[in-house]
């Protein structure tokens, strides 16, 4: 699988909106799941250096309390040209739905 295709398998727009996105991350210190909903159309900030866009988003993990600060740049086309976080690691939305239906299962 291309970088690219990898990025479209973590970052996927639900229902249809195209300026919907949803991340999902995990946390590294509990390894907690979590899906933030993000609006392209509005959390972007312009990035006058590269032309493109920037997000800067804070995820407070509910489990440990770990926050963990999302950095994603975009190209001018608002596509994903680069991401990092901090305190944690992006997943996939496959890797997200596994995660918390293990973890429902568990608290049972
Ligand atoms: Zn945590």
């Amino acid at each position: 699988m291309g970088f690219f295709d990898q990025l479209k398998s973590l970052f996927t727009s639900p229902s249809g909106d195209p300026n919907a996105l949803v991340l999902y991350v995990k946390c590294k210190r509990c390894g907690a799941p979590l899906a933030v909903r993000v609006n392209l159309a509005n959390d972007l900030s312009a990035d006058y250096e590269s032309g493109g866009f920037v997000l800067n988003k804070e995820m407070l993990d509910g489990k440990c309390f770990t926050l963990m600060r999302a950095e994603i740049r975009f190209d001018a086309a608002r596509k994903i040209v680069e991401r990092k976080i901090d305190k944690g690691e992006f997943i996939t939305r496959e890797e997200y739905a596994t995660m918390t239906n293990a973890q429902m299962t568990n608290d049972k």
